[in-house]
């Protein structure tokens, strides 16, 4: 849309205030500017949206989305903008789809232990409904203060609780999606069970709003566990803390959380946000168990069995909720102090087998050293999901050049290890360079022939993915 004349857009505008109010459009420079950046801070010139929009409701999408289709223009889905891959960057211009009004709860129904809502839900409001009815929501993308519904689902956000209790697309068993033309489905229902026909819900998630516009989802709620446990185990080396989150789980123990924090990160968070971090250690474990009271003493102790035997150098343990809170703002602010190493933080997201999780962190190492990048490692070890946060100045061409290139072997690294480019951040415009080498070909051309199908103009997000 950005080659199109004053005088075309401004009958575009015009068309698109008759479908939502001048109220909900913005189409000033600096506005579009601002709805056109996300986590990693890249934004080009000639990759601002033309005009910001804010739905009310379906049916304003469904309006927005045939007008769009039928003139070429491209549109993108936009929640909080947190996206650290640039999934939400409108590469080609056009249109920016903000869903701020579009926050309702629509309902928590305690019975069916299902919620319903819109995708401005901010995440942490979501868990808060669900925790009125003791009610539970896992997926915690670590930043749930802002993080909102529909971005969340639009990449299958994960979390600290993933390993225990899955990510989004765990949660989700219905959406309501808006394709590309402007037809209005719902992919799935509100039973728990359901395999009639095939799960075209779990085709949207993860999706980065590159195949519809989702304006409502029907989530799965568990109950709350009772309590939690957390404590923050220090050792030596990466084998030994790799050999103690294998321990617990083949003690018969699932952990709702088993966080890695290596030598950068203890170093880093404790030289911006002082709590008495020891900073001569390798790594940490931040290990969280969850479940009724009366269960918990007797995994803590294991645990911290476990955590001895394998050579542990010290063990905070959290005897009150406050000392608990105070391990896990240690882990909160970690993303937080590492951002004060440079103006920029750009974080990446690979997965592993659990099994090569030390020769995948000691690569990343290695590789950030030969590069000299600062990087603190933090990752879901769990999962297997490691993220490097590389702290470089984006104006530096020599760095950004070297993160170029860190970035290229870290992918080859990962991929050599039988791992994938994501865990939970998905691919976005950052990565897109790198999914012919990652996917299986067949499996490649059947995504390229789904998003053809489902939007053969290709205005939904383009340059995403692939
Ligand atoms: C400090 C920090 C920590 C983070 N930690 C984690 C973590 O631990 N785990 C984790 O998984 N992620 C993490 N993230 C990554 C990111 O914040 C999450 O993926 C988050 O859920 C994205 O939500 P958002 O609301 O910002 O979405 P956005 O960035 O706005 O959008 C994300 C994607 O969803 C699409 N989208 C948005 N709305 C819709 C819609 N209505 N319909 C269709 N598609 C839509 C967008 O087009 C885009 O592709 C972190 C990010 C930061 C900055």
């Amino acid at each position: 849309m950005a080659e199109l004349t004053e005088a075309k857009k401004n009958t575009h505008i015009k068309k698109l205030e008759n479908i939502t109010g001048k109220d909900n459009i913005l189409y000033d420079y600096d506005s579009c500017y601002a709805y056109s950046t996300d986590s990693t801070n890249i934004i080009k010139d000639n990759e601002i949206a033309d005009i910001v929009i804010f739905p009310e409701n379906t049916e304003q999408v469904s309006k927005i989305m045939k007008y769009a289709n039928e003139n070429n223009i491209p549109v993108t889905a936009r929640a909080a903008g947190t996206s650290v891959c640039g999934a939400c960057l409108p590469k080609k211009g056009g249109i920016v789809l903000d869903f701020a009004k579009m926050n309702k709860i629509i309902e928590v129904n305690k019975d069916n232990l299902i919620c319903i809502a819109e995708p401005g839900v901010v995440i942490e409001d979501l868990k808060k409904a669900a925790e009125k009815y003791n009610l539970f929501y896992p997926p915690d993308p670590s930043n749930l203060k802002v993080s909102m519904l529909g971005g969340s689902i639009g990449l299958s956000s994960g979390g600290p609780h993933t390993f225990k209790y899955g990510s989004t697309k765990d949660y989700i068993i219905d959406l309501e999606v808006v394709l590309a033309d402007g037809t209005i489905l719902h992919t799935g229902s509100s039973c728990s069970k359901d395999v009639t026909g095939y799960n075209m819900t779990q085709l949207f998630v993860g999706s980065e709003g590159t195949l519809g516009i989702i304006t409502r989802a029907t989530i799965r709620l568990i109950p709350k566990p009772e309590d939690t446990r957390v404590l923050l185990a220090y050792f030596d080396t990466l084998e030994d803390t790799a050999k103690t989150a294998n321990d617990i789980i083949s003690n018969l123990i699932t952990p709702s959380v088993i966080d890695l924090l290596d030598k950068n990160t203890l170093a880093t968070t404790e030289s911006f946000y002082p709590s008495g971090l020891l900073t001569d250690k390798t790594a940490a474990l931040l290990i969280e168990i969850d479940g009724f009271k009366s269960t918990l003493d007797n995994q803590y102790e294991k645990i911290i069995e476990i955590c001895k035997n394998n050579n542990s150098s010290y063990i905070q343990t959290a005897k009150t909720k406050e000392e608990e809170e105070k391990i896990w703002i240690t882990r909160r602010s970690s993303f937080g102090a590492t951002a004060k190493l440079a103006p920029n933080v750009l974080t990446e997201d690979v997965v592993v087998p659990r099994d090569n999780i030390v020769t995948l962190v000691k690569g990343i190492w290695n590789i950030c050293s030969k590069y000299n990048l600062k990087t603190c490692i933090m990752g879901h070890i769990g999962d297997g999901n490691i993220h490097p946060n590389i702290a470089l100045d984006l104006r530096n061409t020599e760095e950004r050049k070297n993160f170029e290139k860190a970035k290229a072997e870290l992918f080859e690294l990962a991929l050599s290890l039988n791992g994938r480019l994501s865990g939970e951040h998905g691919i976005g415009c950052e990565k897109s360079y790198f999914i012919n080498k990652a996917l299986d070909p067949n499996n490649l051309k059947l995504m390229k022939q789904i998003k053809n199908m489902l939007d053969p103009k290709n205005i939904l997000n383009p340059e995403k993915i692939f």
